[in-house]
This record gives structure tokens, sequence and C-alpha cells, in this order.
């Protein structure tokens, strides 16, 4: 990606999978691109089960939750974003599964950052008051992420755009009638 690619475009119709390890700055870049409404998130969805976001034995039932808003929104056509690390085929699944269901356009965002800018990243938010998961697990994701790629870039029956460091020039995202 280059200096000419800020701008990227989009269906105003589709299912947006952001995909990579904790740390990696998907909420961030789903805060800074999208409307708070069009984001769903694992660690929300959490929250909203068991009032801890970190809880990870609430998370069969943040994702049922994950599951339930997303296919409510792609029925009524709006443009939805998931929020979670995503990078397990069986966690992608359900998903596109509903993206074919619904004929929603698949956008992924892959952000390819290295394992020591995670862990530094949740140590920062760590001392912030937020989630810092760890090394093991950033350094778990990270392997599953490299392992899922070229699986990851079949996927998606519109794009997929893969992030790493230069998620930052990602000015504008604009969406185009599907
Ligand atoms: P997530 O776990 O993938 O959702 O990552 P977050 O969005 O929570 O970001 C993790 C930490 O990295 C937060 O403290 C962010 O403020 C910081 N962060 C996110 N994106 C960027 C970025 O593009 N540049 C820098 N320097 N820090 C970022
Ligand atoms: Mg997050």
């Amino acid at each position: 990606m280059d200096a000419a690619d800020t701008v990227l475009t989009i269906p105003d119709f589709c299912l947006v999978l952001l995909v990579g390890a904790s740390g990696a700055g998907k909420s961030t870049f789903a805060a800074r691109h999208f409307r708070p409404t069009e984001i769903v998130s694992s660690d929300t969805c959490r929250a909203l089960v068991s009032d801890d976001e970190a809880d990870q034995s609430a998370s069969a039932a943040a994702f049922e939750l994950v599951h339930m808003i997303t296919g409510k929104r792609l029925a009524a056509r709006r443009l939805t974003v998931i929020d979670a690390t995503n990078l397990k085929v069986r966690d992608r699944k359900p998903l596109l599964a509903l993206a074919r269901r619904f004929h929603a356009p698949v956008v992924t965002f892959a952000f390819l950052l290295d394992a020591a800018t995670c862990v530094a990243r949740n140590r920062e938010r760590g001392a912030r008051g937020g989630r810092d998961v760890g090394v093991e697990v950033v350094t778990m994701q990270q392997t599953e992420l490299r392992k899922g790629m070229p699986g990851l870039r079949r996927i998606g029956n519109f794009t997929a755009f893969e992030t790493g460091a230069a998620v930052d020039r990602i000015t504008e995202i604009r969406r185009v009638p599907s």
C-alpha cells in the first residue's frame, strides 16, 4: 500500500470483518471510520452479558449476540463491522454464512502488524486501565493470523485490504452504492 491508497472504496452495504491480534488497532480503526451503531464488537457483547468485556467464559453467549445483531442488521441492509479478532476459519464461518444469506459483499481488513507492536500496544492500553492480554496470547494470535492469510485472501466476494503500519495512512473509506 502506498500514499495513493489512502482513500479506500467499499460498498455502502457490506459486512466488514476486521481481522487481527489483540492490540492491532481494530477498535481504534473501527471508531475512526464507522458509526458506533455500525460496529458490532465482541468485547461490547461480552460486557453486555457479563459486565466484563474480558470475561472469556462469556464468549459463547457474546458471540450468539454478535451473530444475532449482525443478522438483524444485514436483513435490514445496514453496513455492519465486526470488531473481533476473526482469526479462525470457524470464527468467520457463521459470519460469512450470514453475509451469503443476506447477499452482503464481504470486505476484510487484515491487521498485519508485528507481534512486538501488538504486545507494546496491549501494555500501553493496560497502563491506561484497559485490557492487556499479554505476550503469550498475542503470539498465539499472530501465528493464527499468518497461517490463515491464504484462506483470508480467498474469502469475500468483494475485496480484502491488508493493513500494516499503513493503517494510519487510510484517511477515508468511501462508500459507493451497491
Ligand atoms: P484492538 O485490540 O485490535 O481492538 O486494538 P485497539 O484499537 O484497542 O488498539 C490497541 C492500542 O493501540 C490502543 O491503546 C490504541 O490507542 C493503540 N493504537 C491503535 N491504533 C493505533 C495506531 O494506528 N497507531 C498507534 N501508535 N497506536 C494505535
Ligand atoms: Mg478491540
